[in-house]
């Protein structure tokens, strides 16, 4: 039995007459955290929004479980643990932190499931507990992306994508940012991460990928591209 959870093949999405993303395959393994890096305009979140279900496929297949899932919509996907957290965190900002994660957890009807997973959040985010019946609206950036994940865990996804979860923090927010991936993903949840913050991505990923120009250009273990030198004139400033 395979243990790849989610297979992309030559897959291709395009705006309109134009190409964002022209033939990509990569693939994504049962507890392996994956960081897809790569300039911005490379076709990062395009790629994301394909595999999710919120962009057609212009060519190519994608396998979740083993099965096409091209044509399928995105509230089917989360139904069968493909869980996004999409660039800007999109969280409901006049619901209240606890609110919002139990939107999370829409799809499920375990009670006592849902209750034991909303603990398991707060001990991951303990800051979004002690805010528990606050207005989500009134959170930092970052606590807003602690929320935007804690709301994807309560999905018990299969896989967890993330979509820059860092972008536009304070550094400070950052690092727990990356440290909390890093947390959630010990935990075992399978990560597919799109970041542009190349370095921090690698580090904590078993594997990675570079695109460039809708391409995939490099590949493989996050430490062996930490180190390779094309990848740290391009993308580490080095
Ligand atoms: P970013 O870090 O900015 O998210 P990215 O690697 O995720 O970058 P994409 O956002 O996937 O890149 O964009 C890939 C290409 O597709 C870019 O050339 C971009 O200009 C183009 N593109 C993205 N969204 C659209 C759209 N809605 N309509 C037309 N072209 C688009």
């Amino acid at each position: 039995m395979s243990d790849i959870l989610l297979q992309v093949k030559g897959l291709q999405v395009a705006y309109g007459g134009i190409q964002a993303v022209k033939g990509i395959d990569f693939e994504v393994r049962e507890g392996e955290l994956v960081s897809l890096i790569g300039s911005n305009g490379a076709g990062k979140t395009t790629t994301m929004k394909a595999v999710t279900g919120t962009l057609p496929l212009a060519g190519g297949e994608i396998f979740y479980l083993g099965e096409s899932i091209r044509g399928q919509g995105a509230w089917n996907l989360v139904k069968k643990g493909l869980a996004m957290v999409p660039e800007g965190r999109g969280v409901f900002t006049r619901m209240t932190i606890v609110e919002n994660l139990q939107m999370g957890a829409h799809i499920r009807r375990d009670k006592a499931g849902i209750a034991a997973d909303e603990e398991k959040v707060f001990t991951i985010f303990p800051r979004l507990k002690e805010r528990r019946d606050q207005l989500a609206g009134t959170l930092s950036g970052g606590e807003q992306q602690m929320l935007a994940m804690g709301r994807a865990l309560m999905s018990r996804p299969k896989v967890l994508l993330l979509d820059e979860p860092s972008m536009g923090l304070a550094p400070i927010m950052v690092d727990k940012i990356f440290e909390v991936v890093r947390e959630v993903h010990a935990q075992g949840v399978t990560i597919l991460l799109v970041e542009q913050n190349a370095s921090r991505a690698l580090q904590i990923a078993d594997r990675g990928y570079v695109m460039e120009s809708g391409l995939i250009s490099m590949s493989g273990e996050g430490r062996e591209m930490l180190a390779d030198p094309r990848v740290r004139a391009a993308y580490l400033g080095e």
